[in-house]
């Protein structure tokens, strides 16, 4: 097993969550790597996938590319897994199969477990080291270099949206012979230590606490030491005390929630307290096999209605960029709504579907407000059919980006 062996700060950029690329050899890659700077995902999904999303097959339009779309769960699931453990089984199965040398993902630093701390992971039998979640992120594209150097040609790299897209650019120049890629969702990110700040706000014993997720029945879970669980609902929490500035703009205006680049996406979202699953094209499909006789699939089901839910999301995101108090609750509501959500809000596919359109939103009207000329390179076009129903349409400056690839896709 091989870890990160520079502490060193990387060197300063304004939108930046420290993938790794500027760590490399030749730092200059970020230019056109960079998921922050002029992504091309309809161009990447074709290499990729074969195609780009199609906006005429239910869903792809929201979650992305994808050939199969299940609920799953491991029949026998991993104690110390963020969820079953369907992702480190995975990355397992292709180690024990020698499908692949290596898997590149992330560890939890030593000195404080919520950190990741990327890693290259050479035995099966190490892999689960890597389960559950950490909060913040890594340079995990860093040792890529070095993976290299030890001579591995046949890798799987489990990450974030933005280091996936990173690796995808990079991907070519690699020269590998095989590549997997298990991508899983990724939202509301921000670094170790904001995310410390926020657990000694929520529990008086944050030292205690080994677990916590948002989960999809709209309760934050918190495991500890203790063997005790405790469920908070996403009313109740104390999201007004954080400070302006507690979610970096890189997550405010992140634009695949879904990590539509990837294999497979392993998330939980679509799952209804179950794992959910997008094999993206053939490679992802080898990788759902590896796990057939081991993993429970079912269709996923959809309750619910999402727009007043969308709506009212806009309204709050509008008046916090511009600085304006929020529209908030009364305390004695809270409660009830925090009992309703569960039982009539968006549910299974249109919970997923309902948050992958609250993040387009908030990506959208946080980039206009704090750096309205990256809009028009940085937010897909896609985005803009997401949001269309809710009033975000762009405006002439900002498709400029989309007339100039059409225009050069007509060209001779
Ligand atoms: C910051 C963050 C936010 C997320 N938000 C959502 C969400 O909104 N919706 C959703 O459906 N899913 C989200 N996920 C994914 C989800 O939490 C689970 O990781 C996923 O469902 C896989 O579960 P599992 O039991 O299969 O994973 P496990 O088998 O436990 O494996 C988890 C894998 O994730 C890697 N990992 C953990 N933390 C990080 C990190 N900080 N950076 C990079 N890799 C990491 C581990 O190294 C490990 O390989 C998020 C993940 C992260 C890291
Ligand atoms: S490519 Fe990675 S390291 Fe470079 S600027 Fe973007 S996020 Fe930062
Ligand atoms: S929210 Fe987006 S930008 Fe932030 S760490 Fe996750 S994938 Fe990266």
């Amino acid at each position: 097993m091989h870890e990160l062996q520079t502490k060193v700060s990387p060197p300063h950029r304004s939108l930046c969550t420290d993938c790794g690329v500027s760590r490399t050899s030749n730092p200059k890659q970020c230019a056109t790597a960079c998921q922050f700077i002029q992504p091309d995902y309809k161009t990447f999904e074709i290499k990729i996938h074969g195609r780009a999303r199609s906006s005429n097959k239910v869903d792809e339009l929201h979650f992305g590319v994808f050939n199969q779309m299940h609920r799953g769960v491991l029949k026998k699931p991993s104690a110390g897994a963020q969820w079953s453990g369907i992702t480190t089984r995975i990355a397992e199965k292709l180690l024990q199969s020698q499908r692949v040398q290596a898997v590149l993902t992330m560890q939890p630093d030593p000195l404080d477990m919520w950190r990741p701390m990327p890693v290259l992971i050479d035995r099966a039998e190490d892999m689960h080291k890597a389960r559950g979640m950490r909060m913040g992120y890594a340079p995990l594209l860093s040792l890529l270099e070095p993976a290299l150097k030890l001579g591995y040609k046949r890798l799987a790299v489990i990450g974030i949206p933005c280091q996936i897209y990173a690796l995808r650019a990079l991907e070519k120049s690699l020269n590998l012979e095989t590549l997997f890629v298990i991508g899983t969702p990724c939202s509301d990110n921000t670094s170790t230590e904001n995310f410390h700040q926020f657990l000694n706000l929520i529990t008086p014993n944050p030292g205690e606490v080994t677990y916590l997720e948002f989960k999809a029945n709209y309760h934050v879970e918190l495991r500890f030491k203790s063997g005790k669980k405790k469920e908070i609902p996403f009313l109740q929490l104390p999201l007004s005390d954080l400070p302006k500035d507690f979610f970096p703009l890189t997550c405010r205006s992140c634009v695949d929630y879904t990590n539509s680049l990837s294999d497979i996406t392993v998330g939980y979202m679509g799952g209804e307290g179950e794992q959910w699953l997008l094999s993206r094209n053939e490679k992802g499909d080898e990788l759902l096999a590896l796990v057939s006789d081991e993993v429970k699939l079912t269709a996923p089901q959809s309750h619910g209605k999402r727009q007043s839910a969308v709506l009212g999301f806009k309204k709050n995101v509008e008046l916090a960029a511009g600085g304006l108090p929020l529209r908030k609750m009364p305390n004695w509501l809270r409660p009830i709504v925090g009992w309703l959500m569960p039982r009539i809000g968006p549910r299974g596919l249109e919970f997923a579907r309902t948050r992958v359109e609250m993040k387009a939103i908030e990506s959208i009207i946080h980039l206009r407000r704090e750096m309205p000329s990256r809009v028009k390179n940085m937010v897909p076009s896609h985005f803009w059919e997401l949001t269309k129903n809710y009033g975000l349409q762009p405006s002439a400056l900002e498709i400029v980006r989309e007339l100039e690839s059409q225009n050069e896709a007509l060209e001779p």
